[in-house]
């Protein structure tokens, strides 16, 4: 199996540390609204990344972090006038709902920052204690020229990592580009006792201490967006290899960006795509998908076309199980070449590749023992990659209430409209077309009815 390592900028093979446990961290979401489909990316690549790395080793231990502890979270909760946790459930429940229904497989340990404060409290005392962090005014920072490698992950010189990271440039820092551990809360803020007065601690120290406290010193894999190189995993890096001495992680993989119509998606722009409102657009497997036409490390731009053409697809995909129905399916492994594609570097678009080309092929099977080989291995390659988990008949069903009552309601219209002008074969064609969405129509003199069937 190969990855691409962000730290070497290169494809290598994955050989993890010990073969008989397998460790990834993945950072997970600051809970404070509604996922976006941006921030459902790392979700669903790394749940692939997962189950693919549970086929070839027997175990792995998969950590997903739940940030709840962070500004946002404490303005959302002021603004609302309600405790932090209150925020933090809500949506912590919300990204659960989300992610169950884009088919992901919950991580084996998803811890919360609030749970770890001890091990961040300790990991913080640590690197004071070892001349990389100091306390000033309230504050602890960590002294980044006292770790030699930091900017190795995301290559960059000082001067730009301290454009890059809008860093306060407060005057009790040493350097610049010192981030904070542990900061100072008024007595309105959230804050924990800890041996610098109450506080709370800053963002990147939460990851170095709960992936070491639940995985060990060293993890296999650390994953995020590619958002997530600089800052975020340049001071984890920092934090961890300067408290441990020991390296942190062997392999670093992340994700490219969601952008909406080629544009990245911001509030200011209005073209944040809620994960709930594309649910309620399409089946979850459609928006699933979706994020994994493309190559994981590429930019993927989503657009008004990316939910209808992916819906066809599967229409596809489940068009050719519901043509073999009688069949029984052999008990059988996915096709290797559709397996070396995701061994190679999670390589979903040309797997994806291997599926459609399974779908055609057993949709032109000579005889039922092809067809059932074909069966097998379309239904074992799909269950890989987190598809085809009902039957045929509940997709299209599912489909037809999925498309709406407007979309019936404008062909039944359209069919009315033909029948007026006499256009008759118009009309039967469009008759053929509402029939075959599994809808019943009649015609009465107030006009014409129409139900599921
Ligand atoms: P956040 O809650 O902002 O920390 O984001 C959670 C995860 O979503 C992180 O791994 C981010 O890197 C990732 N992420 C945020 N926005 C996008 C996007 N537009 N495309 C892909 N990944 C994203
Ligand atoms: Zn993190």
């Amino acid at each position: 199996m190969q990855l691409h390592n962000t730290f070497s900028g290169r494809k290598e093979d994955f050989v993890p540390g010990d073969p008989e446990r397998v460790t990834m961290y993945v950072c997970g979401p600051t809970v404070y609204s509604y996922a976006h489909i941006g921030n459902a990316r790392p979700a669903v690549v790394f749940d692939v990344l997962a189950r693919v790395l549970r086929r070839r080793f027997a175990r792995v231990e998969y950590v997903r972090n739940i940030t709840d502890i962070d500004d946002k979270i404490n303005k959302a909760a002021a603004e609302q006038g309600v405790g932090i946790e209150v925020i933090t459930q809500r949506f912590a429940a919300a990204y659960h709902e989300d992610l169950e229904a884009l088919g992901v497989a919950p991580p084996d340990v998803e811890p919360r920052v609030t749970e770890h404060l001890p091990d961040i409290i300790a990991m913080i005392e640590r690197l004071v204690a070892k001349g990389h962090a100091y306390e000033a005014e309230g504050h602890v920072l960590f002294n980044v020229t006292s770790f030699e490698d930091y900017g190795k992950l995301s290559k960059r010189d000082r001067r730009e990592m301290v454009a890059g990271a809008r860093v306060e440039v407060a005057p009790y820092k040493k350097d610049p580009a010192d981030f904070v551990l542990w900061k100072p809360s008024s007595e309105e803020q959230p804050g924990w006792d800890s041996p610098w007065g109450r506080g709370r601690p800053g963002w990147h120290i939460e990851c170095s201490a709960m992936s070491a406290a639940l995985l060990g010193e060293t993890i296999d894999i650390h994953g995020g967006g590619h958002d997530l190189v600089f800052p975020h995993h340049e001071n984890e890096r920092a934090q961890s290899c300067c408290a441990h001495g020991a390296q942190y992680v062997r392999y670093w993989v992340h994700n490219g960006f969601l952008n909406v119509n080629s544009e990245k998606m911001s509030k200011s722009l209005g073209n944040v795509l809620l994960v709930r409102d594309l649910l309620a657009q399409a089946p979850g497997e459609v928006v699933r998908l979706a994020l994994l036409t493309g190559h994981y490390r590429h930019p993927l731009d989503w657009n008004d076309d990316t939910l209808p053409r992916t819906r066809k697809q599967l229409d596809r995909l489940y068009g050719a199980l519901r043509d073999v129905a009688d069949v029984e399916a052999e008990d059988i492994e996915p096709p290797e070449a559709f397996v070396a594609a995701l061994e190679d570097d999670l390589n979903t678009p040309a797997a994806l590749a291997e599926l459609f080309e399974l779908a055609r092929a057993l949709n032109k099977a000579g005889d039922d023992a092809e067809r059932a080989r074909l069966k097998g291995q379309l239904l074992a390659a799909s269950k890989l990659l987190g598809f085809l988990g009902q039957s045929p008949e509940s997709w299209f069903a599912g489909d037809t209430s999925d498309l709406g009552a407007e979309q019936i309601e404008n062909l039944i219209a359209a069919r009315d409209a033909a029948r007026k002008a006499k256009d008759f074969a118009e009309a039967d064609r469009l008759r053929d077309e509402i029939t075959a969405l599994g809808v019943t129509i009649e015609d009465s003199p107030q006009g014409t009815r129409w139900r599921m069937e």
